[in-house]
């Protein structure tokens, strides 16, 4: 098999490289470059960049990497992982102590998702060494996943050859996440009236106590089994001593449900408005889509891969559905089923995020396997 060929220590090596080069969201482009030349290495192998920059306005496009079957009969597939990094991101400095990634405690780690570039970079490397009959791979490299999934968005799917894939993407190991929710987000403005807080402050009406009138009464945290509302960020006022005009609200919203998001959705919009006319003031508020739904049916040839593989491996795979947007959500929306697969990272989006080598390797294992089953 494939995956028996595995190098954990040459892993190892390309992760820890991969981790330690900069690359917050829309700068990616040493991490670009960086894998343009590792993969210009091998015979074969087209590295091409979409013009996708021209609309994210990265210093880079996504990087698309095309490596030809050796089996016309087989089908093909794409693997895919965002090259960006959430912040704290910048001067990561990676440690190695038994068995487990971390970084020194100022940043994040960057296993999110570079764990998941570092298996590819294996697996090109063990579709070269044999002469097993392979089908057409695709690795598709997105920019701007942490701050819109806007790789994704503006992704040139000329490019794409495959009919299906996997994004390496998601936390635990051995699972394959198949449905991911709908987000919009809330953005609104309530307007009060401005006065003089010591001479006149019977003419005013406080923005900010209007604020606190709605979002106490809107519904946030988990509304209902499928769906969660977040306010995330208020900004506002303008001086101590005057009675502030406008405060700007800004969260999200998401569902697994359409009915239920649109439900949601009117639910803030009548609360933002009715409660700011009631305290003599008004609101303007918007929901500008963040992402579509996504939900694979589990017979779908993508799904049946998967379960293929695990076999394959003697492993059971754990089909979930989960609360996050990725990529996956914008490829499945564009009519590429994409499952989303757990890498092992662990503590994402924090400075104490860490993956343990095992875990990498298991997934390159079930990677690998996914090539030839
Ligand atoms: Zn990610």
């Amino acid at each position: 098999m494939l995956s028996d060929r595995i190098q954990p220590e040459r892993l190892a090596g390309y992760f820890k490289t991969l981790c330690e080069i900069d690359s917050p969201g829309l700068l990616e482009k040493p991490v670009a470059e960086y894998l343009q030349c590792f993969f210009s290495k091998f015979p074969g192998i087209v590295v091409e960049v979409d013009d996708s920059a021209l609309r994210t306005g990265a210093n880079t496009g996504n990087l698309i990497v095309t490596i030809p079957g050796r089996d016309e009969g087989a089908t093909g597939l794409f693997f895919n992982c965002h090259m960006d990094v959430i912040p704290p991101c910048i001067g990561v400095q990676v440690d190695y102590t038994d068995g487990v990634f971390r970084s020194k405690g100022d940043t994040v780690l960057g296993g999110d998702d570079k764990a998941g570039i570092a298996i590819l970079m294996e697996l090109t490397h063990l579709l070269f060494e044999g002469q097993t009959p392979l089908p057409l791979v695709q690795f598709i490299f997105t920019v701007g996943e942490e701050i819109g999934l806007l790789g994704a968005e503006h992704l040139d799917r000329e490019l794409i050859q495959v009919g299906y894939g996997y994004a390496l993407d998601s936390t635990g190991i051995d699972n394959g996440i198949i449905g991911a929710p709908a987000a919009v987000y809330v953005d609104a403005v309530i307007t009060g009236r401005a006065a003089h807080a010591g001479l006149n402050p019977e003419d005013g009406v406080s923005a900010i106590v209007l604020c606190g009138e709605i979002t106490s009464q809107l519904p946030l945290g988990r509304v209902d089994s499928e769906t969660t509302a977040n306010i995330g960020l208020v900004e506002g006022g303008a001086a101590t001593n005057i009675i502030p005009e406008t405060v700007r609200v800004r969260g999200e919203i998401r569902s697994h449900c359409s009915r239920k998001l649109a439900q949601t959705i009117e639910v803030f919009r009548r609360t933002f408005e009715d409660l700011s006319a009631k305290y003599g003031g008004r609101a303007e508020v918007d929901f500008p889509p963040q992402y579509p739904a996504m939900l694979v049916d589990e017979s779908a040839p993508v799904v049946q891969r998967l379960k293929r593989s695990a076999g394959a491996l003697g492993r059971s795979i754990d089909l979930i559905v989960a609360g996050g947007g990725s990529d996956a959500n914008i490829f499945n929306f564009k009519g590429l089923p994409t499952v989303i697969l757990g890498t092992g990272m662990t503590d994402v989006h924090s400075n104490n995020e860490n993956i343990a080598l095992s875990d990498i390797v298991r997934t390159a294992e079930m990677v690998a396997t996914l090539v030839t089953c």
